[in-house]
């Protein structure tokens, strides 16, 4: 993984609605050595570092630097990065490193890259490029990388949703 994909893994829990652990499991499961260890106490352990996250991500839409600065600093400092060189957890080596030990629970290592991976996109794109998502009932954050910049939704279903819903309304006008 490199910092890109600590970005993905934070805007994936950011988006995700944590009810129960196979919640957890699906918006990991891109890292099965997380998904698959994942319990209980990870999902009580990532909660507050999600809602961390969109605290963050809502300062930033609002390009309020002083909250920004608040909220990811308190996640990275609550979920220091403790970087481990790996060789692998199979007999063929596979280098890499992990971003906290890998022999303790999922969530320590998931918070440390999310919240690394978050300070590291705001260093990356500025507070420019971060959105909430513009289809009603969707709570989504996004980070636009579009030339233009003019995303305005978290996903194509959000925008399809939003684009049919006025297709039709101004059809009923007409
Ligand atoms: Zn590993
Ligand atoms: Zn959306």
């Amino acid at each position: 993984m490199d910092n890109a994909d600590y970005l993905d893994v934070a805007l994936r829990l950011t988006n995700a609605t944590l009810p129960d652990v196979p919640a957890l499991r699906a918006a990991l499961h891109e890292e099965p050595w997380w998904s698959e260890r994942a319990g209980e106490e990870d999902l009580a352990a990532l909660r507050p570092v999600a809602a961390g996250l969109r605290r963050t991500l809502a300062h930033a839409v609002a390009a309020e630097h002083d909250g920004v600065l608040r909220e990811i600093n308190a996640l990275l400092a609550a979920h220091p990065l403790r970087p481990r060189l790996s060789a692998g957890h199979s007999a063929e080596p596979n280098w890499h490193i992990h971003m906290a030990d890998p022999t303790e629970s999922p969530a320590t290592e998931v918070a440390a890259a999310a919240a690394w991976g978050l300070a590291h996109g705001i260093v990356h794109y500025g507070l420019g490029r971060w959105g909430h998502c513009g289809a009603d009932g969707c709570d989504n954050y996004y980070l636009d990388t579009s030339t233009n910049r003019a995303k305005r939704f978290c996903s194509p279903r959000c925008a399809n949703r939003v684009h049919v819903a006025a297709f039709r309304s101004r059809q009923r006008e007409g």
